[in-house]
């Protein structure tokens, strides 16, 4: 019997143990991000690391004779509910199934691009060559995107949004509605 009881006491203060590990695990992880609670404020331009890229994606198709225009930066839960409503209340094509809160562009870490033919048209053409190098604009400035640490619409699986690049820094839109944003760094 006494021998069991220690048992179980061990037991217990190992199990303690591990409960306030896994705490302080999780806070450490936690620094990885600017943790500011629920109803922090919501950001106002573009994620620096965001911002920085895009310029840098801009540079870097321009340099293969691509030139691509941003047509979208962040947007406003108000903006993405009106835009929600396009095709659905109001006239148009369904662009979103993301309504206010639900898209990475409410937080700024998302842009949208398009591409500038010859004549200084904005396209929104797939297939466009104007390079002529037997590849398709889009695709080209996707995978530069891609390289640069951007997710791309393209590949998602539900809603295929080829203009739309993102980057989650691994945060979940419901993380990055209770509060939680990436660390600016
Ligand atoms: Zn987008």
């Amino acid at each position: 019997m006494k021998g069991s009881t220690g048992t179980l006491v061990i037991w217990i203060i190992l199990i303690i143990f591990l409960v306030i590990l896994f705490f302080l695990y999780n806070q450490l992880e936690d620094e990885d991000y600017l943790h500011l609670g629920t109803n922090a404020p919501m950001p106002t331009e573009l994620h620096p690391i965001v911002e920085e890229r895009k310029n840098i994606l801009v540079e870097q198709v321009s340099d293969i004779n691509i030139n691509i225009v941003i047509t979208e930066e962040i947007r406003t839960f108000e903006e993405q509910d009106q835009l929600y409503e396009q095709g659905r209340t109001t006239d148009g094509n369904i662009v979103t199934n993301a309504r206010g809160g639900e898209s990475y562009h409410n937080y700024g870490l998302a842009i949208d691009y398009a591409l500038e033919n010859e004549a200084a048209k904005i396209i929104w053409d797939v297939q466009y060559d104007g390079n002529n190098n037997g590849k398709s604009d889009w695709f080209e400035v996707a995978d530069i995107a891609k390289e640069l640490g951007f997710e791309w619409g393209g590949d998602f699986r539900n809603f295929r949004d080829y203009p739309h690049l993102q980057m989650t820094f691994d945060l979940s839109l419901r993380q990055l509605q209770s509060g939680i944003r990436p660390s600016s760094q």
